[in-house]
Order: C-alpha cells, then structure tokens, then sequence
C-alpha cells in the first residue's frame, strides 16, 4: 500500500510533512476530519524507528480524535501531531517551529500536549502560534476531568448491571494510580467502593491507597485476575490482549487508558465472555472536553461539567445497543462517532 492510499484508507482530509532543520524539528501533522469543526488533537514525540512508524502512529491517533471528539458531542474534528525525536532532543527551537507547522492549517488544527510534550513545550508553541488548547493559564491540567468523566462512566456501568448506580460495596479493581486513577480512586472509596490497586512504581501512592482509601494491594500482574465487579485500567493501553483474555473475574472493564482492546478478535471475545466494556474513547473524553473547549468557545467550567457529565448517558446507551444487537461496545462506539461525523452532532 502506497502512503496516499493508506491515507485514503483511513480518511484523511490532509497529511503534511515538516522538516526544519536548523530548529531540528522532523514532524508530521495529520488532518482526520473537520466536518464537526476545528480538528484537535495533542503533538506526541517520539523516538519512531522508522517514518513508516510515525505516519502509521499519526494516521491512528487523529482518526481516534476524530471518534473522540465526535461521540463526546463536541464541534470538533480531530487531527494528531508526532514529532520525530528522542525527548532528550526536545529544543524551545523545536517547539516554535512546530507551532509554524500549526500555522500552515490556518486554524483548522489546534494542537495541545501529549506523550513526552507537556505545558512548557506547548508555552514554546504558543510563541509562534495561538492554536493551542489546553494553557495552563485557561483550562489548565485535563486529568481531574477525566477522571470525574471515568467514574461517571463507571456509575452508568453500575446501572446496567446493577439497575441502581450506587458504587457502595462494589469492589473495584484499579490498575494505575497516576493522575486519573488516584483521583478515580478517591472518588469511588468516597462512593463506597471497596478497593483493590496495583502500580509498578508508585509506592507513597500504594501506601496512600492501603492506608487512606482502605485498598487491597495485589502485585502488578495479579490484577487481571482479581475478583471484581468492574477493573478499571488505568495505566496501559492493550490490557485486554490473548496473554490476559482468560484471566479476567470482573463484570465489566471501565478505566481511562486509551486502546483497551488489543484488538477486534479480543473485543468479540470479551463479549462472548459476557463481560461489559465501556468504550476508552468514550469514558475517557472528559480531559479531551475540557481542553477542546478553547478552541470553539469561551471557557466555561460549567458547561465542560455539564458536558463530561453526559459521558453517564453516552456510556449507558452503547451498553444498550451492543445488548440488542450482539455487536462488542467498541464497535458500536465507533459507529456512533462515525455517525455523527458524516452526520452532524444529533445523529
Ligand atoms: P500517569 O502517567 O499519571 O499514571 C499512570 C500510572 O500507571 C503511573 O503511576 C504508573 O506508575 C502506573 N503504571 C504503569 N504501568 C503499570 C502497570 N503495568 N501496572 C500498574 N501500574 C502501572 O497517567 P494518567 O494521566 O493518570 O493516565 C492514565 C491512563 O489514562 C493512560 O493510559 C492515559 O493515556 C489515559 N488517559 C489519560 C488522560 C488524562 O487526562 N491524563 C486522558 C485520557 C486518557
């Protein structure tokens, strides 16, 4: 498959390349699509091994946007940036220049940080471009939005299991307890939840759980196989893969890491498990809707609210949906936002 065909094939508006060599900046920016508006998506930097990796990273990253920001039922499209470098190569020079990059989208792309990029990096951006979401000095760090967003989600899972969306005396296993699953975690014990946690690194965290939270400590890979009524990844992405498949006890998985599903052979089989899944870029949305409001809107922390709130409503309904039509939840997920994106935010 040639580049223009594989950009055809996931339905790119425009890709661009950018080489600037005296600000040491190798970068892609890929355009998904802009039917809903503006596209938004964070600059990744990475050290790819191999510009075929970049563009295949680039072109999955901002069709995910695309999703994300259409089922969150925001007027905004969806794009990505991947910055080819190792982070020990990061320049202010590298910044600028790929804020000059943004530019060239005349506002049909507004960036924001992403993996190895963080607020200074995009402080450098916004030197030579406004398309920026995500200041710190405007919506300012997404994580706690994600986080009321994923345990709203957990809330709507509950209901559908449960018939009631009350946390209290459910046992919830959280894997990761950065930003998003510390802060999810003291929200659910506040709910009533009982607690199990695992985290590689972490320890004043891990204590924090144990002693604070009342959490149940298990080893890294323990986690999978805990009996629980719903496991919330919080860490990694592919934690649902064939290595973990068989492991899992829970009733359902509902975290905030990206890409939960290894991929659609494993999200067909989680289904015949009968185990429910709320949709990554669904339950996830609530960082997303809180930074992308920058770029269409006066920033309003009541509306984001309002707005991340909903991911309850949206989560409820693709739990409906996949049980009438026998489809796994992120496949009807992705309908729905492909939906919306040919079709206007109230298809
Ligand atoms: P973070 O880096 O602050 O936290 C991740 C935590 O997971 C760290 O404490 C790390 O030690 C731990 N971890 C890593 N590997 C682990 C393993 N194998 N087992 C147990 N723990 C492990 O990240 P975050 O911002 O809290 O994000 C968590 C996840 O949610 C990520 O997958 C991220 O992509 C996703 N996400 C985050 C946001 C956001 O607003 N921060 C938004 C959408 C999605």
């Amino acid at each position: 498959m040639t580049n223009l065909e594989m950009i055809q094939a996931y339905g790119h508006e425009q890709v661009a390349y950018f080489n600037n060599e005296k600000a040491g900046l190798k970068a892609i920016i890929a355009l998904h699509n802009t039917n809903l508006g503006p596209a938004v998506g964070g600059c990744r930097l990475w050290p790819y091994e191999s510009e075929a990796d970049a563009l295949f990273d680039v072109l999955r990253l901002s069709r995910g946007m695309s999703h994300k920001n259409a089922a969150a039922g925001m007027p905004l499209g969806g794009a990505k940036g991947v910055i080819i470098a190792h982070p020990s190569q990061k320049t202010e020079a590298m910044f600028e220049a790929f804020g000059e990059a943004v530019n060239t989208f005349m506002g049909k792309y507004y960036t924001a940080e992403d993996v190895n990029t963080d607020t200074n990096d995009a402080n450098y951006m916004l030197r030579t471009t406004k398309y920026v979401v995500g200041r710190d000095s405007v919506s300012g760090d997404p994580s706690p939005y994600t986080s009321i967003g994923v345990y709203d989600g957990i809330r709507a899972v509950a209901k559908f299991m449960n018939g009631s969306d009350s946390l209290d005396g459910l046992t919830i296993a959280v894997q990761g307890l950065g930003k998003v699953g510390m802060t999810l975690a003291k929200m659910l014990h506040e709910a009533g939840a009982k607690l199990i946690v695992a985290n590689n690194s972490n320890r004043e965290a891990m204590k924090y759980a144990v002693e604070e939270l009342g959490a149940r400590e298990v080893a890294r890979d323990e986690i999978y196989g805990v009996d629980c009524d719903i496991f919330a990844p919080c860490a990694l992405g592919a934690v649902v893969n064939p290595k973990t498949l068989d492991l899992f006890k829970c009733r359902a998985i509902a975290g905030a890491a990206n890409n939960v599903i290894y991929d659609d052979a494993c999200g067909e089989a989680l289904k015949a498990k009968g185990i429910l899944y709320a949709p990554d870029f669904i339950i996830n949305a609530g960082g997303v809707i809180n930074a992308g409001q920058e770029a269409f809107t006066t920033y309003d922390e009541e509306n984001v609210l309002r707005q991340v709130h909903n991911i309850y409503n949206t989560v409820y309904r693709m739990l409906e949906e996949s049980r009438e039509t026998g489809k796994p939840e992120g496949v009807i997920a992705t309908e729905f936002a492909e939906n919306r994106i040919r079709n206007g935010l109230d298809a």
